[in-house]
């Protein structure tokens, strides 16, 4: 930072270069006269120059994008709802159909389309149709390609991981087009000498504090304006503070080029304070490292708070007259922590006179009056359903912050935001969190729990981010991974109920097939209102359910619903049952079952199953299951003699908790899904756009970005096929 000494000569040198400085010759006045004289002039330079040297070109750019961004977040909202409505009222068309751009499909049109031949070459006559219509098709069609081209290499690709982390592109783009802007716009006008670009490198550092603590709060005015979630901004607020960090630096190594002397001599205090000042950036920088940020979150947490106000109070000290760029940034965090506060507050308190009439026991309560019971489960091993009431509604794809006292102890800053697995109906609204436990507070409420259930004192800071716009999609597929289901599952109540025209599919993959218990509670509730275009499928990865799905190699639907009845869980009794699967129950490798040839596991001739199945004590033990297209004759030779170990959960026969109703929209199938099958799959018999959403692991966000990369191409869009966003949502920052 410069010094108020330094900062008045960098004045005086900044006027003379741009010419601004009025003349200050003191002839015909008197001493004094000549002496206020200079001071005013000293004043009014300094104002002059302070007006130009400010990097206040950088503010009005900033606020003229914001400003660009809102028109098109209200653009985006009224067009999804526009293209709601329009499909709400169009007969969907359910296969084979292309609809080329401004042209009108008619159910006529769709039935000569899906007439008998498959739907690649009924797109193909479509297009040589349409083709003919005239060349308007082809422009629209054009201009649809070279968009989704642009989002391909902007948003799907990603970068190297050793290079920036699996960012995708956009993410380099707007940090270099933030550096370029603030360097291009701020540092216009100055001269090449070191006091003067040093002093202008440090206002700008100043200049980005707002920035960098609004960027980085849940409570927003960016977000709320762009409609671009919180978390999603927290890449501008890394750029920003980027730029802060690497100007302080240049500004310091300016001003010891130009020599510490004077005023500025090193032991002045103003030095002093610029060299505390940025030390503490610099700590501030190096504990944000992902590598801090994965392994102690809590202290990377502690830290940033800390050296940020450290950083931002010693830069006061350092240069005073700077502080209108560091005071709105202690408002914005000050208005953060306001309406955080509020927020728990209007969540916790009319719940607490609910549970108080209905004197629901409380364990390990340590306050009273705002607090709110929470219900904890252990659904399994390291996963926890949390079922939180919450007044302030939510939408779907949100999260929400949990904090409970007990169980952080001296952590009082401890939250963590978990995603909202449900909708809000009713009038007392719970929201649902499915947690995985980790080492740190979810490892500690896990360790809690001391029975399968218990009811401890939560706060919860919520609703927070946006759902991502699903409205205008004519097919929506939502893939998620172990806990990552949080967030897609409430993305598929809300369309399953409320899209029915929209083609819903809910793609999880999971360890075990008993994991589907978890969500059980959430779609029993609603399965009575979803649409017939609703589906869940259920990819088993890795119990002895899943071996045995794979050496069955695309199972067929009606077996693994078969599956529903089964129970596998580590903590119940488990049994050894001797199973004989016939081999006419394989079905033979689909092409949408999302398994390959290649990958399927060994061929069905003698497979043997070792620890696997689990029958339902209804079912026979030979599993027969219809499946066209298999050869009668191997029907009698080829049975299977499966031995299996299983865990059927004694007092129940209602599987993993599932309703009839729920059981018969889920498919369970073998091994990882494979997003090349099911995108090839969506786009052959899907008019209109797809959009893909994605949570869970990187390696699954990998799969799903490499399918749509690789189904994404020029010839195909041109030639119909519909266009896939993808959408991602990540549990980290
Ligand atoms: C928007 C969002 C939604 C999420 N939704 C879910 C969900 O629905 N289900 C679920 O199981 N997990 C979810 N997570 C992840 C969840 O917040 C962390 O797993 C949890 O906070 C770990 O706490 P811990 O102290 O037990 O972790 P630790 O054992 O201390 O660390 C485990 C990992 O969690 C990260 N982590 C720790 N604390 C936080 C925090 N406060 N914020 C972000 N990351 C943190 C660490 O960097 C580390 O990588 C979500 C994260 C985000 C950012």
């Amino acid at each position: 930072m410069s010094s108020k000494g330094h900062a008045h000569s960098s004045t005086v040198e900044v006027a003379t270069s741009t010419n601004t400085t009025p003349t200050t010759s003191g002839k015909g006045h008197s001493g004094t006269a000549a002496a206020a004289g200079a001071t005013t002039t000293k004043a009014a330079a300094k104002k002059k120059v302070d007006k130009n040297i400010a990097p206040t070109r950088e503010w009005q750019v900033i606020v003229g994008i914001l400003f660009l961004l809102l028109l098109l977040n209200l653009f985006r909202r009224y067009r999804s709802r526009h293209s709601a409505k329009k499909r709400a009222r169009k007969t969907t068309i359910t296969s084979g159909g292309f609809q080329g751009v401004g042209t009108s499909f008619s159910e006529k049109d769709a039935q000569d389309v899906n007439g008998g031949s498959s739907g690649k070459d009924n797109r193909e006559r479509v297009i040589v149709e349409k083709k003919k219509q005239g060349g308007m098709v082809m422009v629209g069609r054009s201009v649809i390609a070279t968009m989704a081209i642009w989002e391909k290499w902007m948003y799907v690709r990603t970068l190297p991981k050793w290079l920036f982390g699996w960012k995708s592109l956009s993410e380099i783009v707007w940090t270099v087009m933030y550096f370029a802007i603030a360097l291009g716009l701020g540092m216009k006008d100055i001269t090449l000498k070191p006091v003067n670009w040093s002093n202008q490198m440090g206002i700008l550092a100043f200049a980005q504090t707002p920035l960098i603590v609004g960027l980085a709060s849940k409570n927003n005015v960016i977000s709320f304006l762009t409609g671009i979630p919180y978390q999603h901004l927290n890449y501008l607020h890394r750029a920003s503070g980027r730029l802060a960090f690497a100007c302080s630096w240049a500004h310091m190594a300016g001003r010891i080029q130009h020599g510490l002397r004077g005023k500025t001599d090193i032991h002045s205090m103003t030095v002093r304070h610029g060299i505390v000042a940025i030390i503490f950036l610099t700590l501030l920088s190096s504990s944000s490292l992902r590598v801090i940020r994965r392994l102690w979150y809590e202290l990377f947490i502690v830290c940033h708070i800390v050296f940020a106000f450290l950083f931002l109070l010693f830069a006061c000290l350092h240069y005073p007259e700077y502080i209108h760029w560091v005071w709105p940034a202690f408002l914005l965090w000050g208005l953060d922590r306001i309406v955080s506060g509020l927020r728990m507050m209007i969540n916790s308190l009319p719940i607490t006179i609910t549970y108080s009439l209905t004197s629901l026991p409380r364990v390990q309560t340590k306050s009273r009056g705002t607090a709110t019971d929470c219900i904890v489960e252990l659904v399994d091993k390291d996963v926890l359903r949390i079922s939180v009431p919450m007044s302030l509604p939510w939408s779907p794809g949100q999260h929400a912050f949990l904090s409970m006292p007990s169980i952080s102890k001296w952590r009082f800053w401890e939250q963590h935001p978990h995603s909202i697995s449900n909708l809000c109906v009713g009038p007392e609204p719970k929201a649902v969190f499915i947690v995985r436990a980790h080492k740190g507070f979810t490892g500690r409420l896990r360790d809690a729990i001391t029975s399968d259930s218990s009811v401890v004192l939560a706060f919860v800071d919520g609703p927070y981010g946006k759902s991502p716009v699903l409205g205008g999609y004519d097919s929506i597929i939502l893939v998620a991974g172990g806990t990552g289901i949080t967030h897609c599952l409430s993305l598929f109540l809300h369309i399953a109920i409320n899209q029915p025209d929209s083609h819903v599919k809910l793609i999880w993959n999971v360890r075990h097939a008993s994991y589907i218990g978890w969500l059980a509670p959430m779609l029993n509730q609603h399965v009575a209102s979803f649409s017939s275009k609703a589906k869940i499928i259920v990819h088993v990865t890795r119990s002895p359910l899943s071996a045995e799905f794979e050496d069955l190699h695309g199972l067929s639907d009606t077996i693994a619903d078969g599956m529903t009845e089964l129970w596998y869980h580590h903590d119940h009794q488990h049994h050894q049952q001797h199973v004989t699967l016939d081999k006419t129950t394989y079905n033979p490798i689909s092409p949408t079952n999302g398994t390959s040839e290649n990958d399927s596991g060994p061929s069905s001739e003698n497979a043997t199953i070792d620890e696997k199945v689990i029958p339902s004590p209804s079912s026979s033990s030979v599993l027969q299951v219809q499946t066209p297209g298999v050869n009668s004759s191997d029907e009698k030779t080829n049975t299977i003699e499966a031995e299996v170990k299983v865990a059927v959960r004694p007092e129940s026969r209602k599987a993993f908790g599932l309703d009839e109703a729920t059981k018969r929209l889920i498919t369970f199938r073998p091994g990882r899904v494979n997003m090349h099958t099911v995108l090839a799959d969506e786009v052959e018999h899907i008019e209109g756009k797809i959009n893909v959403t994605v949570c869970g692991p990187e390696a699954l966000s990998r799969d799903v970005r490499e399918a749509v990369k690789t189904i994404t191409t020029v010839k195909a869009i041109l030639g119909g096929q519909a266009v896939v966003a993808v959408h991602e949502e990540t549990f980290g920052w």
